[in-house]
């Protein structure tokens, strides 16, 4: 639910305190003039996470987007958000304004449990909004000794992003003829497709053509074009 009135978000926030965090805006790092990484303090001593979950945050009186929780630490009470800042929408406005000491309320984590601990073999597909996902699966891949691949379509500011991921041109087909060149190694992956909706739709097409079953591709769009959240 992208857009509620003002009185429901309220009521829900006072009504249902056990689903909601304080939160408060600790260190920030700029990756680019579009990704923002910000390390938010709370008490998370009561609170569950799991990888790949999200958490909705009401931008305005009226509307709710949701991110990506990254190394949710209840020990530490801490957890990172990498945030997407193009620009178009109240979401990306706050996140471009939060300052080191704001307050927020935000959702406890929540959301669909996209990952897979069966497979060995993990493969991502996305964009600038996937990266949160694509890090706090990793960390998971990781400990379990899987492997992982990534391609990432990513505008111009930030195809040099650190991390270790394929980054491509949102322009064109690069995505795709980099699918062809890895598909040999990871046929037996789960593909983890999120991001841009008609990107993913895109994407999932050609895993198609290379005889994936949808068994094994799990897919959730975060943003469609002209649409106000998802
Ligand atoms: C489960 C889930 C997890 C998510 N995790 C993250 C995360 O960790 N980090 C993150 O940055 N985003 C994440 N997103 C995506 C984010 O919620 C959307 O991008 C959201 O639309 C941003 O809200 P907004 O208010 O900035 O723009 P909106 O008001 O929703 O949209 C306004 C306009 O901006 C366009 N728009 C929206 N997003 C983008 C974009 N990324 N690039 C270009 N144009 C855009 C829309 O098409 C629309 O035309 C996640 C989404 C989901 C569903």
């Amino acid at each position: 639910m992208p857009n509620v009135p003002k009185w429901v978000a309220d009521q829900m926030e006072n009504l249902l305190p056990s689903k909601f965090m304080d939160i408060e805006v600790g260190t920030i790092t700029r990756y680019s003039s579009e990704l923002k990484q910000i390390t938010f303090r709370a008490d998370l001593s009561k609170i569950d996470s799991f990888p790949g979950s999200a958490i909705n945050f009401r931008v305005s009186d009226t509307e709710i987007r949701h991110y990506t929780p990254i190394d949710f630490d209840k020990t530490n009470g801490t957890f990172d958000v990498l945030f997407h800042i193009h620009g178009n929408g109240p979401g990306s406005h706050l996140a471009d304004n939060l300052k080191p000491g704001d307050r927020l309320k935000v959702s406890v984590p929540g959301g669909r449990k996209l990952y897979d601990h069966s497979k060995h073999s993990h493969f991502f597909f996305g964009d600038e909004t996937s990266l949160g996902f694509y890090i706090s699966l990793l960390k998971e891949i990781n400990k379990n000794n899987g492997k992982v691949y990534g391609i990432f379509e990513l505008n111009e500011p930030n195809l040099t992003i650190p991390y270790d991921i394929k980054t491509v041109p949102k322009t064109g087909d690069a995505a795709l003829a980099a699918l062809d060149n890895y598909m040999h190694d990871f046929r037996d992956s789960i593909f983890y497709l999120t991001g841009n909706v008609a990107a993913v739709q895109r994407f999932r097409s050609a895993l198609k053509k290379h005889d994936i079953s949808s068994r094994n591709i799990k897919l959730q769009g975060y943003w469609a074009n002209g649409s106000a959240g998802l």
